[in-house]
């Protein structure tokens, strides 16, 4: 075999796409056949293996990805820095191509693979597939991070940076390397045994298609029939427009520079400045997410701001469980908890109420709801997740002040005002009248929904006092 058709190996990790995928387009783009693997990697990634939601999307997204590349796509399991090396000894690769990750563990990994490569004389090449901008450009003059959205995103990422670039096609064609494992009885999906025994995840995926095409046309959908008005209403969960492109996001079955410009052509097709605009400044507060976790390692399990440290948390596990099985008898609050156990989804502003609910009202660490989250969402993303926790405690980077604690109830009467979100997922207050949806306790309607299990406004007494105190300390 000569130099030239040494197989290169991509390693696709979060970039389970062929569309935008520069490592796999610019290895194809060498005319060497390629050795396409996807290694699952849980040893490398302690504490924070993909919870089991997520491995149900992983599961479904990787297997549309293995169709997509005719079955030639290779499945591991184990770590990657003991796997990959030995591959390419194994099949005298010329070079490794793979989509840059920033979570902590796996920056630390993809290091020690570099190098180990290198010393194996195997090139390595890397690029950046899951952000529109890279967390080392999009800093401040003087090279540090910038630590508040509005900067970060006006001039950090926008002027600093500018536009993203524009998402590259699919490789008109890939030569694969045959590789004797693919051809193999193993070399199947459920190898990585990434569904539940107990078959949970039917009802959860019923209303998802993972993958490349799936991601497509929730894209499509959103710009046909969301993007109009979502400025004003991607805060009503009881609307239909937000896009639900977070788990794909996450596991790169699109790009972001894909949605980026997608949505800035329909924007400008469709005159919808504003609605485009604030889409693309939430696609910013993701990239604020990456690039907290970059240059703050540590946000996944210590607050930003180190006085919160010293925060007097409550330890009540009955209370968490009550919050976790959406039976607080607060109705938004139970709505939304229970979304996420069906759908493995939540609304962002209900997201923000839940969370506000769990660390103001029942002054319970922000760690256990994120875990909760991390288990529980299709979306799970150590960024974005660890970033809006800290947000909505307080304790992170452009937090929320300590003393906006959501209202259950006034939150509901706004962004659902006529309890259509309510009464979806909580179907015991199906029946109730509108007048006291928000706040059944008012009512003798009804027997079987549970009465709240804290007062509010005692609650929020007591977290405004204690976190007050925090401020002086
Ligand atoms: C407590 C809490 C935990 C969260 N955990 C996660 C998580 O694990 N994974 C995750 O992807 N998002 C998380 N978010 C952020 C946000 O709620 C979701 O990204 C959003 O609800 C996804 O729905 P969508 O795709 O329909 O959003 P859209 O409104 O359609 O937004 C488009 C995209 O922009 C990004 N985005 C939107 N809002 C935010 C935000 N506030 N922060 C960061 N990125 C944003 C997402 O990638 C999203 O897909 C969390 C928010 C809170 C308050």
């Amino acid at each position: 075999m000569n130099q030239a058709q040494n197989p290169i190996i991509v390693w696709l990790r979060q970039d389970l796409r062929l569309t935008d995928n520069p490592a796999l387009y610019h290895a194809a783009h060498t005319g060497a056949p390629l050795l396409i693997i996807y290694i699952l990697d849980d040893d490398s990634a302690v504490p924070w293996q993909a919870g089991a939601a997520s491995r149900c999307w992983l599961h479904h997204s990787l297997a549309a990805l293995s169709d997509s590349l005719q079955g030639q796509l290779l499945f591991a399991r184990g770590k990657a820095d003991d796997i990959l090396p030995r591959l390419a000894r194994e099949t005298k690769a010329q070079a490794i191509y793979w989509n840059r990750c920033y979570e902590p563990w796996r920056i630390q990994r993809d290091k020690a693979i570099k190098q180990r490569m290198q010393e194996d004389d195997v090139a390595v090449k890397s690029h950046n597939a899951s952000l529109l901008w890279e967390p080392w450009q999009a800093v401040k003059p003087d090279g540090s991070p910038y630590k508040v959205f509005t900067p970060f995103y006006r001039k950090g990422c926008l002027e600093r940076c500018g536009e993203p670039e524009a998402p590259l096609p699919a490789p008109a064609h890939i030569m694969f390397h045959r590789h004797g494992a693919l051809q193999s009885a193993q070399n199947k999906i459920d190898s990585l045994a990434l569904l539940p025994r107990i078959k949970w995840d039917v009802k959860i995926m019923a209303g998802w298609t993972p993958g490349e095409k799936g991601a497509r046309d929730a894209l499509d959908l959103f710009v046909r029939d969301g993007l109009r008005g979502y400025k004003q209403d991607r805060n009503r969960p009881d609307l239909p427009h937000v896009s639900r492109l977070s788990p794909f996001l996450h596991r790169g079955d699109i790009s972001p520079r894909t949605v980026w410009h997608e949505i800035r052509r329909a924007t400008v097709a469709a005159k919808l400045e504003n609605d485009g605009d604030h889409f693309c400044s939430e696609l910013g507060w993701r990239e604020f997410s990456y690039n907290l976790l970059y240059h703050f390692p540590s946000l996944p399990s210590l607050p930003l701001q180190e006085k919160f440290s010293a925060f007097p948390w409550q330890d009540d596990p009955a209370m968490l469980e009550q919050w976790q099985k959406g039976m607080t008898g607060y109705p938004i609050v139970d709505a939304g908890m229970r979304e996420l156990w069906e759908t493995g989804y939540m609304h962002n502003r209900v997201r923000m109420i839940v969370a506000s609910f769990l660390v103001k009202d029942l002054l319970i660490d922000w760690q256990h709801g994120a875990r909760w989250f991390w288990d529980c969402l299709v979306d799970a993303d150590l960024a974005n997740n660890s970033a809006s926790w800290q947000w909505v405690a307080g304790c992170g980077a452009d937090a929320a002040p300590y003393f906006r604690i959501f209202n259950p109830v006034t939150q509901g009467q706004k962004f659902d005002p006529c309890g259509t979100y309510i009464r979806r997922w909580v179907p015991e207050l199906a029946a109730l009248p509108d007048k006291y949806i928000h706040a059944p306790w008012e009512t003798t309607h009804n027997s079987v929904y549970p009465d709240p299990i804290i007062d509010h406004k005692k609650a929020r007494d007591k977290a405004l006092s204690l976190f007050s105190g925090l401020k002086k300390s």
